[in-house]
């Protein structure tokens, strides 16, 4: 057993320039991804203190607090990886099964898009498979935790809070979201999809 760490960027602060700011990372990464990190760890020293003193925490808050802190490292974490400095090409498996369940790429893009602009508040748009059915969903994710599908594979996501975009952006959703499309990692998307 082991706490959670903040991971290391597989690529430099200023390598996701012009389309993401050194220090629109920066503070993404080492202030609001960090307090994910500790608030999930402090929540579950609290919990492991309380079993050896015997004492029985407020399990309603604690529970809702450890799974918005893990929610938000475990989605941070994929973010990082789906971004790269030369984002590349949708392509193979991935590209078939976009074009399967959504018609076109563009069609894809454009409902994307609409998950990501349309969220309640702060949150995630994210593309998931249903190992099932075999099909793409697109999951509109409130905060770190909720409208989720229990279980499906995650294969990309994007960060729609405000601290995701507000030192190079301020207010203007739809230029971050199209910045994103420039420097998604569709090798690593792909690999995800894959695997
Ligand atoms: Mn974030």
């Amino acid at each position: 057993m082991e706490d959670y760490s903040l991971p290391e960027l597989p690529y430099g602060y200023g390598e996701l320039e012009p389309y993401m700011s050194e220090e629109q990372l920066r503070v993404h990464h080492d202030k609001h991804h960090k307090a994910y990190v500790d608030g999930a760890n402090a929540i579950i020293k609290k919990l492991a203190d309380a079993r050896k003193s015997g004492e029985m925490p407020d399990m309603k808050s604690a529970l809702k607090s450890l799974s918005w802190n893990v929610g938000g490292h475990v989605l941070h974490s994929l973010f990082w990886k789906n971004l790269a400095p030369k984002g590349g090409k949708m392509g193979g498996a991935l590209a078939e099964a976009i074009k399967k369940e959504f018609g076109s790429e563009e069609r894809f893009k454009a409902e994307f898009n609409e998950t990501a602009k349309s969220i309640e508040g702060s949150g995630w748009a994210a593309l998931a498979f249903c190992r099932k059915s075999k099909r793409m969903f697109l999951m509109q994710i409130e905060k770190h935790n909720t409208n989720m599908y229990p279980g499906f594979e995650i294969i990309m996501v994007l960060d729609m809070f405000e601290h995701a975009y507000y030192i190079d952006h301020r207010n203007d959703k739809a230029k971050f979201i199209e910045n994103f499309w420039k420097i998604v990692n569709w090798e690593e998307v792909g690999r995800r999809f894959e695997g």
